[in-house]
């Protein structure tokens, strides 16, 4: 099936309305930055490999970033990295900091933020800068929704305002929670990703068969789901789809204890 095929084979399915022009990575050979919309000359890995343990995967995505982007998040996430890290050990979920939270500990002079503030909060319990961890929650999920979906990429000086962002960790959830949390996301009626993005490696389409008429009568569908990119097994897992208002989600779990999910209110290319 070529894709004009598979267009009309989908618009069938799914109405026209689920239908866009893909969004590229480039204009004219040039690479823009997918943060700020400025011609771009770097690449970087989405999620970061602060998340991440070595060795790390081989095909982690990498996108266009202007330099100025790519080193203004660094900071902001090892912060983020040492407060999950100190806050999952003190909660008792892990038995030690890892080493890597270590070794930023020894280096006062260029992460000095966070250790004052880890400092504190073996103290007094109140850590974070939140909007340092929103800042990077918002940043990996715009990473993570133009790679995925092909959307939202940033052109024209437009910048992507999160309409919603919210964190909680593994203290707060139960066992439960957690499981629907990381529920594949049904996406049977909910707008199809862009023909051809890279998240259709993880669509599954389940068509249940009944065994009686009558239930027959009540089948919905075939139901379409979409499922985790499991980035690195323990460390970082994240799933980005589209709401039929246009509000593009984007859930992550960092080292099975940070659970956030983010909503952009819509999508800057129509
Ligand atoms: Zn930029």
């Amino acid at each position: 099936m070529d894709d004009k095929e598979r267009d009309v084979s989908f618009k069938s399915f799914l109405g026209p309305d689920c239908l866009r022009s893909r969004v590229t990575f480039t204009r004219n050979g040039q690479h823009f930055c997918v943060y700020c919309g400025e011609k771009s000359d770097t690449r970087e890995h989405c999620p970061s490999k602060v998340f991440l343990s070595e060795p790390y995967p081989n095909d982690l995505p990498t996108l266009p970033a202007c330099f100025e982007c790519n080193n203004s998040f660094s900071s902001d996430e090892i912060y983020t990295e040492m407060y999950i890290d100190a806050l999952k050990f003190l909660s008792g979920n892990s038995n030690a900091l890892s080493d890597k939270t270590k070794r930023y500990m020894e280096n006062n002079t260029a992460f000095n933020d966070a250790q004052t503030d880890l400092d504190n909060f073996y103290v007094t319990g109140v850590m974070p800068k939140r909007e340092k961890i929103f800042r990077i929650l918002t940043k990996l999920s715009i990473c993570h929704m133009v790679y995925d979906l092909s959307e939202g990429y940033s052109v024209d000086g437009c910048s992507i305002i999160p309409s919603r962002i919210e964190y909680t960790t593994s203290i707060e959830l139960s066992k439960h929670e957690k499981d629907d949390f990381g529920d594949m996301i049904k996406i049977s009626d909910k707008k199809l990703p862009t023909i051809g993005s890279r998240v259709f490696d993880r669509i599954f389409v389940l068509n249940p068969v009944f065994e009686k008429e009558t239930e027959q009568d009540t089948l919905e569908g075939p139901f379409v789901f979409l499922d985790w990119y499991d980035v690195q097994d323990e460390n970082y897992s994240y799933v980005s789809w589209s709401e039929n208002d246009d509000t593009i989600h984007v859930k992550i779990v960092i080292h099975n204890f940070l659970y956030a999910e983010v909503v952009f209110p819509q999508s800057i290319i129509q």
